[in-house]
């Protein structure tokens, strides 16, 4: 399939609520000295020009990260911050994808494993993570690749799940993929982005993480408007489980700001909850 490209939707709503969560989960995991691993399923390109033909086509930044003023959201500096050490001085024309947004907070004693299946788009990652030695890059399939990975060497890490979600099944795959890799890694954090298209379908997702007994699983939604069967994607969401300590109570705060900035309609679409406990 493949005819989703993230370069016409970089910097939307959706991958500010992503990059967020990210960064807390990994401006946590380097908190102690210890290395991580961070592994990305699907991974995109790395890095996108709001100047490209194909971000110009929707424009969909300007109702994303184009709304945002940094100075409104003293609690995202360090979002900001990697989002300034791509760009130059006082512009904001170019937006990290989730592979660099890691790569900012890798260190040396960390490694990174980015799965990305469009050729086209994996030349592009290759090209935008510099070929490191501690960052691999793999043209394939990122959930098998993230179950080959299990359990990651230093016990420590992030596992970001963010599909395109163009065929129905990938919604039972991702779920299925997380609670297999989490038998062998309990100890890791797993972030799944999902988008509300349709509510159904969404319930049925987190249905299956309140059933599948594993513990400790938060979930952060928002969105632009309510939910409609005729719109798209009007909201979306991150499940994460085992949350950094402090995650819940940022996001608690954080959402219904955001939610004020980037709303389209008058009522404040957010979600916040602990799907289930420690
Ligand atoms: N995570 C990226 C970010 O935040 O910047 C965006 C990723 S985009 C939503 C989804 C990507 O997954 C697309 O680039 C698509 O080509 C790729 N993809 C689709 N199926 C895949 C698979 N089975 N394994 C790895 N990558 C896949």
């Amino acid at each position: 399939m493949l005819s989703y490209r993230h370069s016409f939707h970089a910097g939307n709503f959706a991958d500010i609520i992503k990059h967020v969560v990210a960064v807390e989960i990994l401006e946590h995991l380097t908190k102690k000295e210890k290395p991580f691993e961070y592994i990305d399923t699907h991974s995109g390109t790395g890095l996108y020009n709001f100047k490209s033909a194909q971000a110009r086509k929707l424009e969909e930044h300007a109702g994303g990260i184009g709304k945002l003023k940094e100075e409104e959201y003293p609690e995202l500096a360090r979002y900001f911050e990697v989002i300034k050490s791509y760009n130059e001085a006082g512009k904001r024309n170019l937006y990290p994808g989730s592979p660099l947004f890691a790569k900012y907070f890798l260190r040396p004693q960390d490694r990174a494993w980015l799965f990305e299946l469009h050729p086209e788009d994996f030349k592009s990652l290759c090209l935008n993570t510099n070929r490191q030695r501690k960052i691999k890059v793999a043209c394939s399939d990122g959930l098998k690749g993230m179950e080959a990975l299990m359990p990651p060497k230093s016990r420590r890490g992030l596992v970001l799940v963010d599909p395109s979600y163009e065929i129905k099944t990938e919604y039972d795959q991702v779920f299925s993929a997380i609670e297999k890799a989490h038998k062998k890694f309990a100890t890791g954090t797993y972030a799944l982005w999902y988008p509300v298209v349709d509510r159904p379908t969404i319930n049925k997702l987190k249905n299956k993480f309140i059933r599948s007994g594993i513990k400790n699983i938060q979930c952060f939604e928002l969105g632009v408007l309510p939910d409609s069967d005729e719109r798209g994607m009007t909201s979306s969401g991150m499940i994460v489980v085992n949350p950094p300590w402090g995650l819940f109570d940022k996001m608690s705060k954080l959402l219904p700001k955001l939610a004020r900035t980037l709303g389209e309609s008058d009522d404040l679409i957010y979600q916040c909850e602990q799907l289930v406990d420690e």
